[in-house]
């Protein structure tokens, strides 16, 4: 197993990069730490329970909540594949469970790419991002518009805004992004590890184009 990371604020644009690379590369596995947690909160399972409160803060749940989450996944995988790992780690604790995680399962790891985008792009994307509640599959209602207003797709489900994604929790997020997740930039260059990509302005295709060379 090999593993990529994806570093970048929210908003950023991590998730949206990391499911079309998955669609066009059946080895890429797309892991994305929100939707593990957020899935544990709708089943309120002891780890949803407690991750809960921080989520809706726009905090971030303690480290060992989600390194033992993303650890029970890598451990539960068999066969050659390569994770994408979005939103995770985050922390610099988180990256160093990670490194010990890695070692444990056999598995490599290839780097960390960087979707780099400013911070009036971020705001703009959060506002105007909707999800779809059953299929997971994410929308911005002008920068990638569904085809029908409002309704998913893939699954014909009608879109929701998350709750986390109003401007106060937005603000808090960012902050979080810069106190706490900034510093993995320079652990992961520091080791020279680091690939950067220019998220703002480019079209998707473009962005996704230059995460697929980036990995290989
Ligand atoms: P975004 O990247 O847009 O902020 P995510 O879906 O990645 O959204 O994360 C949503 C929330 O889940 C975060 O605000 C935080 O509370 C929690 N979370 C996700 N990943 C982690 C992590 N690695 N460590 C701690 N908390 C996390
Ligand atoms: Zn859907």
């Amino acid at each position: 197993m090999k593993v990529v990371i994806l570093l970048g604020a929210p908003g950023s644009g991590k998730g949206t990069v990391a499911s079309r690379l998955a669609e066009q590369d059946s080895s890429l596995r797309h892991v994305s730490s929100g939707d593990l947690l957020r899935d544990a909160v709708k089943r309120q399972t002891p780890a949803g329970v407690e991750a809960e409160g921080y989520m809706k803060r726009g905090e971030l749940v303690p480290d060992a909540i989600i390194a033992q989450m993303i650890g029970d996944l890598m451990a539960g995988i068999t066969g050659e594949c390569t994770l994408l790992l979005d939103g995770f780690p985050r922390t610099v604790a988180q990256a160093e469970i990670l490194d010990g995680t890695i070692s444990k399962c056999g598995a490599e790891l290839k780097g960390a790419i960087l979707l780099d985008v400013s911070d009036d792009i971020i705001v703009e994307r959060i506002a105007g991002r909707r999800g779809c509640p059953k299929c997971g599959a994410g929308y911005h209602v002008t920068g990638l518009p569904p085809k029908v207003a409002g309704i998913c797709d893939k699954c014909g489900t009608a879109l929701v805004i998350r709750k986390d994604d109003n401007p106060e929790t937005v603000q808090n997020r960012l902050a979080v992004y810069k106190a706490q997740t900034l510093p993995l930039i320079d652990f992961y260059r520091g080791r020279g590890q680091l690939s950067c990509i220019k998220g703002g302005i480019d079209p998707l295709e473009v962005i996704v184009a230059k995460a697929k060379q980036a990995l290989a």
